[in-house]
Parts: C-alpha cells; sequence; structure tokens
C-alpha cells in the first residue's frame, strides 16, 4: 500500500521523484532501492559521504537479545538475515568489497546470574531465530579461535547470527551503485535548509528552491529538529545524539574470529587483520568529534578483554553523533502533516545491520508496492506521543 498523497504530480517536470537529505548509510540504502524500483533521485548533503556517523570503522551488525521478542526485535533480525544477500548483491553490481563476513560473537560470562540469564536466552533464540542460527552457552574453554580471552570464568555465549563489514566498504559500494543509476544526481556541499510541505518544495543552503515529488529526511542527528519543524512540532525534542569514540588497532588477527562484546566494549576483527574497538555513549560532549581518555579506559578493557590484542598499536582513532529517536527505536516513515515528507534515522547503534530494511519499507510506500511493514514503535507518531509525553501506541 502507498503512502497516502504522493504528490509526484506536484514535483514538476524537473522534479526528482524522491529527494534525499542526507548521504549517510541511511540516505545511501534509501537512493539506491529508490534507484532500482526506477524513482528518480536527488541526493544532497552540506558534506562529503560517511561525514556524519556513517564514517566510523566498527561495523558490527549485532542481534537485539532474543528475549522479550517485538517487533523492532523481528524486524532488526530479518534484517541482519538478509544483509549477507544484499551485500553479495551490491558487491557483484559494483565490483566493490564490503568486507561483509558473518562471523558469530562471543558473551563472556563473569557471573553465574549472568550465566544463568544467558542459558534462558537460548531458550528464546531457539524459539525467535528459529533453526539456523544459534546462541550457546559454553563453558570457559570454547572461546571459538581467540587463543585468549580474559573475564570468562562462568562461561561464553556464542552466537553465530552476528556479522561485520567494512563501513566505508559498503558506502563506497552504494556510491559506485549510484554512479551508474540512471536518474541519480549526488549534489554535495548543500544542505536542505527549509521545507516548504505545501509547494513541494526545499531551499537548500546554496539558496536554490528545488521541486520533489516526496522528501526523505535521512539526515542522521540534525534530522530530529528538521523533522519537528516540518511537522509543526518545533517545541517537541524528537531525538538527540549520543556520541560514541572508537579505535582501530594494527593487531594482525585472524579475519575469521567472532565480534567479541563486553558490557559496552566491542572487539572486531576485520578483514585485513586490523582490530576496531569502541565505544563511548555519551550523552552530554562539547566537541562531536574528538578524543579523549573515556577512549582510552575502552580500549584499556579491551586489551585486557582480548590479549591477542594487548600490544597491537592504534592506528586511528574517531569519533561521531548517533542519532537517537526519542522512543529509542529507529524513526521511520511519513512525517505527519506534511504529505510527500517521509523520515528516515533514529537507527543510534544498529543502522549500518537495518538501513537497506528501513529503505525497503520507504520504497515499496512510494511505488505502492509489497515491502516489509514498518513496526509502530519506529512510525513518527510514536515518537511525537512520546516526545509529549503521551502514551505511545506500539
Ligand atoms: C563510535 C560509533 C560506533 C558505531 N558502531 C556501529 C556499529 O558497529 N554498527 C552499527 O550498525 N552502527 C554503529 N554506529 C551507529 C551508526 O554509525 C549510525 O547509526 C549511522 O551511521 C547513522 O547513519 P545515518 O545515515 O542515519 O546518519 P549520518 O551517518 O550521520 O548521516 C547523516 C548525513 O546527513 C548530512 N546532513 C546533515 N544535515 C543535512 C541537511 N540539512 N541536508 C542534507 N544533509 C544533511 C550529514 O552531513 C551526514 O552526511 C556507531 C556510531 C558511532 C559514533
Amino acid at each position: 500500500m502507498g503512502f497516502a498523497d504522493s504528490g509526484v504530480a506536484r514535483g514538476g517536470q524537473a522534479a526528482p521523484d524522491l529527494l534525499v537529505a542526507g548521504a549517510g548509510v541511511a540516505g545511501l540504502w534509501l537512493a539506491v532501492k529508490a534507484a532500482r524500483a526506477g524513482l528518480s533521485v536527488l541526493l544532497v548533503d552540506p558534506l562529503n559521504p560517511g561525514s556524519g556517523a556513517s564514517g566510523g570503522f566498527l561495523g558490527a551488525l549485532m542481534p537485539h537479545s532474543p528475549e522479550r521478542w517485538n517487533g523492532k526485535k523481528a524486524f532488526q533480525f530479518q534484517s541482519l538475515v538478509d544483509l549477507e544477500d544484499e551485500v553479495a548483491r551490491l558487491e557483484s553490481e559494483t565490483g566493490a568489497f564490503c568486507a561483509y563476513r558473518r562471523v558469530g560473537r562471543l558473551l563472556p560470562l563473569s557471573t553465574e546470574r549472568g550465566r544463568a540469564a544467558a542459558i534462558e536466552q537460548s531458550t528464546e533464540a531457539r524459539a525467535n531465530w528459529g533453526g539456523r542460527y544459534r546462541f550457546d552457552v559454553n563453558h570457559a574453554p570454547d572461546r571459538s579461535g581467540w587463543p585468549d580471552m580474559l573475564r570468562a570464568p562462568h562461561g561464553v555465549v556464542h552466537e553465530t547470527l552476528s556479522a561485520r563489514l567494512s563501513p566505508p566498504g559498503l558506502l563506497g559500494a552504494l556510491l559506485s551503485s549510484l554512479a551508474v543509476m540512471p536518474g541519480v544526481e549526488l549534489r554535495l556541499g548543500v544542505a536542505v535548509v527549509d521545507i516548504a510541505t505545501a509547494e513541494h518544495t526545499v531551499r537548500l543552503s546554496d539558496g536554490s528552491t528545488v521541486s520533489y515529488g516526496h522528501l526523505a529526511l535521512a539526515n542522521g542527528v540534525d534530522a530530529f529538529a528538521l523533522i519537528a519543524r516540518t511537522a509543526g512540532l518545533q517545541a517537541l525534542s524528537l531525538g538527540d545524539g549520543v556520541k560514541g569514540q572508537a579505535a582501530l588497532l594494527d593487531a594482525g588477527a585472524s579475519p575469521d574470529l567472532p565480534l567479541v562484546y563486553d558490557d559496552g566494549v566491542y572487539v572486531i576483527v576485520h578483514e585485513n587483520g586490523h582490530v576496531a574497538v569502541g565505544s563511548t555513549s555519551e550523552n552530554e560532549f562539547d566537541d562531536p568529534v574528538s578524543t579523549d581518555a573515556q577512549l582510552d579506559e575502552i580500549v584499556k578493557r579491551a586489551r585486557k578483554l582480548c590479549p591477542v590484542i594487548k600490544h597491537a598499536p592504534e592506528i586511528r582513532r574517531w569519533a561521531g553523533v548517533r542519532p537517537r529517536a526519542i522512543g529509542r527505536d529507529p524513526m521511520l516513515g511519513p512525517v505527519p502533516g506534511a504529505a510527500g515528507v517521509l523520515a528516515m534515522t533514529g537507527g543510534f547503534k544498529i543502522s549500518f545491520g537495518i538501513a537497506h530494511r528501513m529503505a525497503d519499507c520507504l520504497v515499496a510506500g512510494l511505488t505502492g508496492t509489497e515491502g516489509p511493514e514498518i513496526p509502530l514503535s519506529f512510525s513518527v507518531e510514536h515518537h511525537v506521543a512520546r516526545a509529549a509525553g503521551k502514551p505511545a501506541n506500539g
């Protein structure tokens, strides 16, 4: 079923069917999927693609925990299952390399209580993930290839759904795909500044006015204020940014090794043996792109967790600001009171695993074709209700 009032006819002859604001992982996937569906696309960004939160190097694709199953978890699960084929298609179309691998994940268990909870989760995983992916609670000696891992006195969870990819590899592949598709224009150095919903036009930061059939706001953390303003709800805060810092180590580690996750610390071996370590979660910060002692602490914990990286030299540090919607879940779908305007943001810590499916939802709505359902808790209305302090609907 299509989105009400497509407005495409109002766009005028030169108007793209879809104007996308933001060339991060969300906007790039949306542009690719829309172009594949035959829509003309204009993608604008004031900076280079991947200059926002998508410009990091972690690339962890980890499922939510399998208990208390809900629409969000089901959406993410299917996204993670499908991404392997999505990446394979993108690679075969473009010749690009995304360094995707479903390596699984280890979660060291440091308490008996944690182990008991993990055993319950393994039952839930069997029920909710089906038979293809495992969630096993092992005794300490099974570390699935990691030569050494400290602090796992109560064993290790080994799940086989998690994967990783190279964020710059994926963004490069999406850009390569867009470069050869007809009806796609990428305009860098300009931001969407103002939206005139009645006219179906936007004013860009270079002073020009552009018409659109539909407009998708995929501009990361900056989307929340724009969405609120466009919906006439400028008094509401629909989301915020959570800063994260990460480091890259030159460890020469085996690319087969599963991800390791322990209490906020991620360790991810990439295809070239580099190991990405993250991340801080900072609600308050002055400088969105600086790194500091909080990252030192994360790296220290990671080295302790995985002695194989104990002495690996750091080769890069990076920080970015993740978009987190007020209702915590991603924000996806029509913006109320603004015909033709769509939201696609709020992927917070999981955007790389779900952006392709978020794009499928919007493209299905745009083309009036079958596509995945948008969970109720992703809808802009749901987030607006949360921001207004009203009970949410999903
Ligand atoms: C340290 C760290 C580690 C992370 N690790 C992972 C991970 O392992 N796995 C995972 O899935 N996710 C991870 N994330 C989260 C993930 O990176 C983000 O959720 C994701 O990048 C958000 O993508 P986006 O496209 O929504 O936003 P962004 O990537 O922020 O893109 C928004 C774009 O919009 C542009 N823009 C801004 N304003 C305008 C405007 N007015 N008009 C047009 N364009 C505009 C910006 O220039 C930017 O290019 C991590 C984040 C951080 C910070």
